[in-house]
């Protein structure tokens, strides 16, 4: 997934569960690493993540795509 990749910092990962449609979702493995660069925003086709007060918000379970 786009955003996994594109975080500079290891902050997201694809869980080894699924979400209620059978699929794996983007999860926040280590979210005391994220510094708000916003690159993972920038990356999601989806505009799914959302950056307040420079923390990373949201987008924990919203990629249930196998693509991205
Ligand atoms: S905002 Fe946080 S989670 Fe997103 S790419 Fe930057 S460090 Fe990673």
């Amino acid at each position: 997934m786009l955003c996994v990749e594109a975080c500079p910092h290891g902050v997201l990962s694809v869980s080894k569960d699924v979400n209620e449609r059978g699929l794996r979702y983007v999860e926040l493995a280590r979210p005391e690493k994220c510094t708000g660069c916003g690159m993972c925003v920038t990356m999601c086709p989806d505009c799914a993540i959302e950056i307040i007060a420079g923390k990373k918000t949201g987008g924990a379970r919203h990629m249930g795509r196998d693509e991205g």
